[in-house]
């Protein structure tokens, strides 16, 4: 695999799953362009590191991903600064949990704008350079709540079902344009989006931090054991590899056996 000339934006790439994918790909040769919430000097930052570590062309930029102006800005940034556009990670990603009569409104239209709608911006304005340069690799974060569901995650069981569904039909849109989507569906990752839901059962039921990681994947992951972060940058970089070219549409849980059962 040799990702030498390619460009790609990873969004929400400062922390877990993002980061690891950036990583990944700047491993192979990609260009990045990362994104996330630190301020411009923090993310330049990052940036700086990585390319250091990976010799590839890094920038940041902080767009946030509830604002569809700022998703174009960073797509023409990627184009302008790297030279194109040729890979594009949706990764961002929100959660809240309650009840669905708890469930406050303004919630709910948060992670719908992150989770969701901010794919639907990217691709919007990405696809025009994927199919003028006949290649490129789309790559939605979804989750295994992207295939079933569970209590509490009203608004994040809807969005990620969404993003499945929004790659599929980008995948048979430009079917035969050289541009695959694909989605990926991790089970628990060990990452700082899911610190809030441990913390709420090591003080529920008076556990240690490391009791209660336990605790949380044992339910829903037969393995009882964490979806690493590299293990998912390791499958995106697959997905932008030539063996990977008629893998399009598809939706691929990496998840320990949660879904299979
Ligand atoms: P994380 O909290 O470690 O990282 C989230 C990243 O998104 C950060 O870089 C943050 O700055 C960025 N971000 C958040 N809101 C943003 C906004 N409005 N605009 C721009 N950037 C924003 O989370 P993670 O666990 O690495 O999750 C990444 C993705 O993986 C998410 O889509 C998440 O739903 C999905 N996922 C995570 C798990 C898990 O167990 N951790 C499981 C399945 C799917």
């Amino acid at each position: 695999m040799n990702l030498s000339g390619k460009s790609a934006i990873v969004t929400g790439s400062t922390s877990g799953i993002g980061l690891a994918v950036a990583e990944a790909l700047a491993a192979q040769g990609s260009a990045v362009l990362l994104n996330g919430l630190e301020s411009q000097a923090d993310g330049d930052r990052m940036a700086a590191e990585l390319a250091e570590k990976h010799g590839v062309k890094a920038v940041f930029s902080p767009a946030d991903m509830q604002k569809p102006d700022e998703i174009n800005a960073m797509v023409e940034q990627a184009a302008r600064e790297l030279g194109s556009v040729d890979i594009l990670v949706n990764n961002a990603g929100i959660q809240y949990t309650a009840n669905v009569e708890d469930f406050p409104p303004e919630r709910w239209d948060a992670i719908i704008a992150v989770n969701l709608s901010s794919a639907f911006h990217a691709i919007h304005a990405a696809v025009p350079h994927m199919k003028r340069a006949g290649w490129g690799r789309i790559i939605n974060t979804a989750s295994a709540h992207g295939l079933v569901a569970s209590v509490q995650k009203a608004a994040y069981v809807s969005a990620k079902h969404g993003i499945v569904g929004l790659t599929k039909v980008v995948a048979l849109e430009n079917a035969d344009q050289g541009v695959t989507c694909n989605a990926i569906c991790p089970g628990w990752v060990e990452t700082p989006l899911i610190q809030k839901q441990i913390d709420k059962i090591a003080e529920e039921q008076g556990l240690s931090n490391e009791d209660a990681k336990v605790e949380l994947v044992r339910h829903k992951q037969p393995s009882r054991q964490f979806v690493q972060p590299e293990q998912i940058g390791a499958l995106a970089a697959f997905l932008c590899s030539d063996a990977a070219s008629q893998i399009t549409g598809a939706s691929l849980p990496v998840d320990g056996g949660w879904t299979a059962q």
